[in-house]
């Protein structure tokens, strides 16, 4: 599939006028029909909820526009949390899926009414001492070994540091009941970033059988079932795009397979699809700085792994597109690089692309997802503005970019800022 930016050369050269680059921009449009074909994919399901993974784009305007399209959101830390609190984001409108949790972020969880979804049994004992069981609680299963489907292994659950064992899982639920729970849920997160309508039908069947048996043996019903996140979107033009619509019809066919001649057919299925709601709508611009000619060629631009870590620490790709010259041969091969003294800060490594001048706008593709949220400020680099191509076509700042001010902020109790010099 060809990879098109959703933002024109001409708009984008208006748009550098006004807003300088680096930034990430958001394609309001294109989000919030995306976020209307999932909903219509799962309205067969009438509990059906997706809740936003927060940590996969915390811009609070982006989740506003997530909120007026009916998303809940998925949080794992405390400033999660408050955002969620701070947009109106409602006790059941937010869930709390984390791990290795300090106490007051659950004080913190179960006073704003969330609903917690606990990683391990012994956090029960913990959520009870520092906060107390609530009505409603989910568990977080992992059933060990390897996740496999018909294209082969897709992921690991045995290595990862999440969930309960199937034994743990069951001795769960009787237990929380014991301490006042009253309504529950599961939650299972096996395989990341897949691409194949697969994946959540089939960790439906495996969740949906636990459920059942859960019922048999314990005679407690789950309310609702937690597929998470892992569905993942294509960001090499070679891989094909999953289906939403045949995702949302592989797990209402397992439900019925399973869940209705169980007497469940009132489970709510519950999503938390970070990648799939926003990756392909953001971007990261960055103008060509520099080019250099050593051993290979090289083009830094203003823009580095601060702003879009992915390609330095999983050797991730993003497709990456230079403005203006859709039309011509991608003859020439780089590595476009960013400014950090680390060899992996690369957005791409033997890059075929046209040949770039300096001045050039590189669109770097897919970063609405785990894009400027994972960025950090290694070097001392700081990070880039966001902005959103609103659905009129104007564009908004959503996020000013981060200043030295911000950078030397946690220096206010010492003397030190007062010898900054800020003049640049
Ligand atoms: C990261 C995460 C998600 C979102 O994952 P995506 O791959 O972005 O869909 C959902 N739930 C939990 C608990 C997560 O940690």
């Amino acid at each position: 599939m060809e990879k098109k930016p959703f933002v024109t050369y001409e708009q984008m050269k208006e748009i550098v006028k006004k807003y300088p680059t680096p930034f990430h921009i958001y394609d309001e449009k294109g989000l919030r029909e995306n976020v209307r074909n999932i909903r219509k994919a799962f309205a067969w399901n009438p509990g059906f909820h997706e809740y936003f993974a927060v940590k996969a784009n915390p811009n609070p305007f982006l989740l506003k526009i997530l909120q007026e399209e009916g998303c809940g959101t998925d949080c794992s830390s405390l400033t999660e949390l408050m955002l969620s609190n701070a947009l109106n984001f409602k006790g059941d409108d937010i869930m709390f899926s984390s791990n290795a949790t300090p106490a007051e972020e659950y004080v913190y969880a179960k006073k704003i009414g969330a609903i917690i979804n606990l990683d391990d049994y012994t956090h029960i004992d913990f959520l009870d001492k520092c906060a107390g069981i609530p009505e409603t609680i989910c568990c977080r299963y992992n059933p060990g070994g390897v996740f496999k489907m018909s294209n082969g292994i897709m992921d690991n659950p045995g290595d990862a540091k999440y969930g309960m064992t199937p034994e743990q899982i069951r001795a769960a639920y009787p237990r929380l009941k014991e301490l006042g729970a009253k309504r529950f849920g599961m939650h299972a997160f096996l395989a990341s970033n897949t691409l194949t309508n697969e994946y959540y039908p089939l960790l439906a069947k495996t969740m949906f059988e636990v459920a059942v048996d859960i019922k048999k043996t314990t005679g407690i019903a789950l309310s609702f079932i937690n597929l998470s996140g892992g569905v993942g979107i294509p960001y090499r033009p070679e891989d094909s795009a999953n289906d939403i619509f045949a995702i949302g019809e592989g797990v209402r066919k397992a439900y019925e397979e399973i869940l209705v001649p169980a007497g469940m057919g009132d489970v709510a299925i519950y999503t938390e699809m970070g990648r799939f709601v926003t990756g392909p709508f953001g971007a990261l611009v960055t103008t060509a700085v520099h080019e250099k000619h050593i051993h290979k060629e090289y083009i830094g631009c203003d823009a580095c792994a601060a702003n879009l870590m992915r390609p330095a620490i999983y050797g991730a790709y993003h497709h990456l597109t230079v403005l203006g010259k859709e039309d011509q041969p991608c003859d020439h091969k780089y590595d476009v690089t960013g400014s950090l003294c680390e060899n992996c800060d690369k957005f791409a490594i033997d890059r075929m692309l046209p040949k770039i001048d300096i001045g050039d706008l590189l669109y770097i593709h897919d970063t609405g997802a785990h894009g400027y949220s994972m960025g950090y400020n290694y070097n001392g680099k700081l990070r880039s503005k966001e902005l959103l191509l609103c659905e009129d076509g104007s564009v908004k700042l959503i996020r000013r970019a981060e200043t030295p001010k911000d950078y030397f902020a946690t220096f206010d109790f010492c003397d030190i800022l007062d010898k900054m010099d800020y003049d640049v």
